[in-house]
């Protein structure tokens, strides 16, 4: 009997119709690459094997991965990797299978935003990823400016992937069940950047910046990276706060600042 443990932020899913609609919704077909994190007791990796002939898997937990390989009906054509999934370098695995892969994941809560980071580090390697998450997480990701679920990871996001909410899922469908609501989520890499970014690293650093103190103006949070005529220079208010500037006014705040120094 396997214990869940909250190191690893196990919640199995356990709901056949919501297992069912996860892989309805992915559509795995043969031929493609697809890659679960967390495959845990295999309640979506036999339905996407099922699916598709050949799965790779990213698990922790020891436990789990014995469990995996000495299931009974074997689990063929499923290859686990055993790794800590934040150091895993997907692009040798985009490489070794000759496509870009497909990611699926009912993810461990507790790392999941520095996962999506890790994974966006290698966005080139990825065709789409479909990620069960906390609810809250999915509406930070996919909010709208000016709401109070803005912010630096809606904004980081938003230079890579579309992010598309898909369905929400109640605590109940998982065993043991997490204290909150969870959400489904489709992210499909951007095939044409929606607005030039020459130097993501000063991106990032402005939009880390600008939230780093949600409830000040543009002025204040950025002082250190821009002054007020630069803030002026693309058009942006320096009273405004951080969470009223779009995705593509903060890359228009990075291009200037890139430009006036001289890059
Ligand atoms: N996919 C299974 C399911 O839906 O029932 C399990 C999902 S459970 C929420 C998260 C899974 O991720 C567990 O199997 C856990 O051991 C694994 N995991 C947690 N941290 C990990 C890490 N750093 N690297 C790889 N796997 C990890």
């Amino acid at each position: 009997m396997i214990v869940a443990r909250k190191r690893f932020g196990q919640h199995f899913l356990h709901d056949q119709g919501i297992i069912r609609r996860i892989v309805q919704t992915v559509a795995p077909q043969p031929g493609e690459a697809v890659v679960e994190i967390g495959p845990g007791r295999g309640a979506i990796t036999r339905p996407l094997l099922a699916a598709c002939g050949k799965l790779d898997a990213v698990e922790i937990d020891r436990d789990l991965i014995a469990l995996l390989r000495h299931a009974n009906p074997p689990l063929e054509g499923l290859t686990v990797h055993e790794a800590d999934v934040l150091r895993f370098d997907f692009r040798a695995l985009a490489q070794a299978r000759g496509v870009p892969l497909r990611v699926v994941g009912n993810l461990p809560y507790n790392i999941s935003t520095p996962l999506i980071f890790h994974l966006l580090d290698q966005v080139d390697a990825i065709a789409d990823m479909h990620f069960m998450l906390q609810r809250e997480v999915v509406e930070r990701m996919a909010a709208a400016p000016g709401g109070g679920d803005y912010g630096r990871l809606t904004v980081m996001l938003a230079a890579q992937v579309q992010v598309i909410p898909l369905f929400h899922i109640a605590p109940g469908s998982f065993t043991p069940p997490p204290r909150v609501d969870s959400a489904f989520v489709r992210l499909v890499p951007h095939a044409v950047a929606p607005f030039p970014m020459p130097d993501p690293a000063l991106y990032a650093r402005v939009v880390a910046a600008a939230f780093g103190q949600r409830r000040k103006t543009l002025r204040n949070t950025l002082k250190n990276l821009a002054d007020e005529a630069q803030i002026r220079a693309v058009g942006l208010d320096p009273g405004l706060r951080p969470e009223q500037i779009s995705p593509a006014e903060y890359a228009a705040l990075a291009v200037h600042l890139r430009t006036e120094a001289g890059q």
